[in-house]
């Protein structure tokens, strides 16, 4: 069964030099042809004419992901969910943001419209930065769209913020986060840039970027919020339950152009082969989560516990393994040892 569906929307306004998400620049004019593909997807699995991927309705979560799902217009929005799998209202649907792309009345009809938390991707509030990384937003914009996003009705909003820009200092990092924190949002994501682009100022060094991570997690705590997963923070009771059902490996069904699938043990890209998963890519996976994930997982992969074990980098619990404070800043070491 899949109680968990995510819909790729592949367009941008303009393509982001960092950025490896499946987008085109400029073609917004294909939104309304595209909406109208999607929902004959939707369509096609909610009753079930493809018969070996039944759908679990209602569904649980919905997670609309980019690209830019905010350039659609929530009369696109609407057509694309066909006006069914919402109701009831779903626990969660999710939809990201662009905060040069969205104003009161849209956010108010995506609202309406069955989408009960808001992902902004704001990145940064130094206007420097965002240039730098050639956002098409600006600090304004962002708590310009936190505020219309309130009045619009949500109460449940995450906020991406990124560190080690190329040559952000440490206090203009603590800057971004004392105003992300001023914003009090329900949810945090916050990811390193990892990617050195050409003609960017120098990252800066590893240990200022340890420095700032943890930093975030000192700070993010100190004000009630749960770190709960390598880059995401939430107030109590509200992580992002569609990327956890990711990061538990459950089943979910991904629609639009990219969009990945993960359904009984195979994965594939939407239109593509399925494959067989890999006991690694759920250790990979669950690993992320701070509480870990359950031993059985490990089977066969005893010695590379060890190893991480005694390198500080895992520990266990009662019940599962887990990454030690250390193994959080040296996870992708880990992630290594069980490819
Ligand atoms: S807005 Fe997001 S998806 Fe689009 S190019 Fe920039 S980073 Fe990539």
């Amino acid at each position: 069964m899949i109680e968990h569906l995510y819909i790729h929307i592949p367009f941008c306004k303009k393509k982001c030099p960092y950025c490896n998400f499946l987008s085109y620049e400029g073609r917004e004019d294909q939104l309304d042809a595209y909406a109208n593909y999607l929902s004959n997807t939707l369509t096609t699995y909610m009753y079930g004419q493809v018969n070996d991927l039944p759908l679990q309705l209602p569904l649980t979560t919905i997670y609309f992901g980019g690209g830019t799902p905010s350039l659609l217009t929530p009369k696109q929005l609407e057509k694309i969910l066909c006006g069914q799998v919402y109701d009831p209202p779903l626990p969660e649907i999710s939809l990201e943001a662009n905060p040069a792309t969205a104003d009161y009345v849209k956010l108010k009809g995506f609202r309406e419209a069955g989408v009960n938390r808001l992902s902004i991707g704001a990145q940064s509030f130094n206007d420097r930065h965002l240039k730098t990384l050639g956002r098409i937003h600006s600090s304004e914009d962002v708590y310009r769209i936190f505020d219309d996003a309130r009045r619009a009705g949500f109460d449940n909003i995450g906020i991406d913020i990124m560190y080690a820009l190329p040559g952000q200092t440490f206090d203009e990092f603590k800057e971004d986060i004392n105003a992300v924190l001023k914003l009090n949002p329900e949810h945090i994501s916050l990811y390193n840039l990892e990617v050195q682009a050409q003609n960017f100022a120098p990252l800066p060094d590893n240990d200022t970027e340890a420095d700032m991570y943890q930093y975030a997690i000192d700070k993010f705590k100190e004000v009630g919020y749960k770190h709960y997963e390598i880059s995401n923070f939430a107030k109590p009771e509200r992580e992002c339950q569609h990327n956890i059902a990711y990061w538990l490996n459950k089943n979910y069904l991904g629609i639009g152009e990219g969009a990945h699938s993960h359904v009984d043990g195979y994965r594939w890209v939407a239109g593509g082969e399925k494959e067989a998963e890999h006991g690694c890519e759920k250790i990979i996976m669950g690993l992320r989560l701070l509480e870990g994930i359950a031993k059985d997982n490990f089977i066969g992969f005893e010695n590379e516990v060890k190893e991480l074990k005694e390198q500080g980098l895992l520990e266990e619990t009662a019940e599962n393994i887990k990454l030690t404070h250390r193994g959080l800043f040296l996870a992708n070491l880990v992630f290594e040892k069980f490819v």
